[in-house]
């Protein structure tokens, strides 16, 4: 089977996606890209969570050839691969309906520097402008607004977060959908208070060494996997 892994890894995130009530029923989708061979692993379109598999999951390529798999990819496999050709950093995307991002994206507002928080995606989040889902059009508007950040609301639709992998792909969707939240719940009983961008350019900064073990601590440094693989170590 092609890309089992990954394809295992968008089933069971999937799941993950709907338990923690980032969507329902057969919304969102997910997908990650193996930039190396340049096939992607992405989630079926309207297949339920709870009953899908690995081998449910399509593969295609960068053009979004289908190369293996039974079931159509997800229909907004048009901006999974516009983010892929965009942002060569990003090798996976997380696609939700969660109630409070979907909320401030149907008052078409983006989510400023509320809680440090937003961090994971960037300064702050972005909006993209309204087109119906599924097309090339919502594709470009995605383009057009996510810039460098992790995350973009789409304008009553919904949220994407991007990662380096699936799982930091999640993680940014899991926080941003708290920020907005937050930012809900600040603004109805008062006036949230805004972090400047300085505070947010040290936050982010610290954020890329944050649970990363110090350098000599980390036991598989490319020096001492030479010398493991010297010593004739097992599977080296
Ligand atoms: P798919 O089931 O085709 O992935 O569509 C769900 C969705 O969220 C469309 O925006
Ligand atoms: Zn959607």
């Amino acid at each position: 089977m092609m890309l089992k892994n990954k394809r295992a890894t968008v089933a069971r995130l999937g799941k993950r996606m709907l338990a923690a009530g980032l969507t329902t029923g057969t919304g969102g989708n997910l997908s990650w890209c193996d930039r190396r061979r340049g096939l992607i692993a992405v989630s079926p379109s309207g297949v339920a969570y709870d009953r899908m598999t690995a081998a449910d999951v399509a593969v295609v390529d960068l053009e979004g050839r289908r190369m293996d798999g039974d079931l159509a990819p997800s229909s907004e496999l048009p901006f999974h691969l516009a983010l892929y050709r965009h942002r060569p950093d990003v090798a996976a995307v997380v696609h939700t309906h969660s109630v409070y991002a979907t909320t401030l994206a149907c008052l078409h507002w983006e989510i400023p520097a509320v809680h440090y928080l937003v961090g994971f995606a960037g300064p702050k989040v972005p909006l993209a402008a309204y087109a119906t889902y599924g097309t090339e059009a919502l594709a470009r508007n995605v383009v057009d607004a996510i810039g460098s950040s992790n995350a973009v609301l789409l304008a009553n639709h919904g949220m994407i977060a991007v990662g380096a992998d699936l799982e930091k792909a999640f993680a940014v969707a899991e926080e941003i959908e708290l920020v907005a939240r937050i930012y809900y719940q600040a603004k109805a009983v008062g006036t949230p208070q805004i972090l400047p961008e300085d505070e947010m350019q040290r936050v982010m900064a610290r954020f890329r060494s944050y649970g990363k073990k110090p350098l000599e601590e980390r036991p598989q440094t490319a020096q001492n996997s030479l010398k493991i693989r010297a010593r004739g170590c097992p599977g080296a």
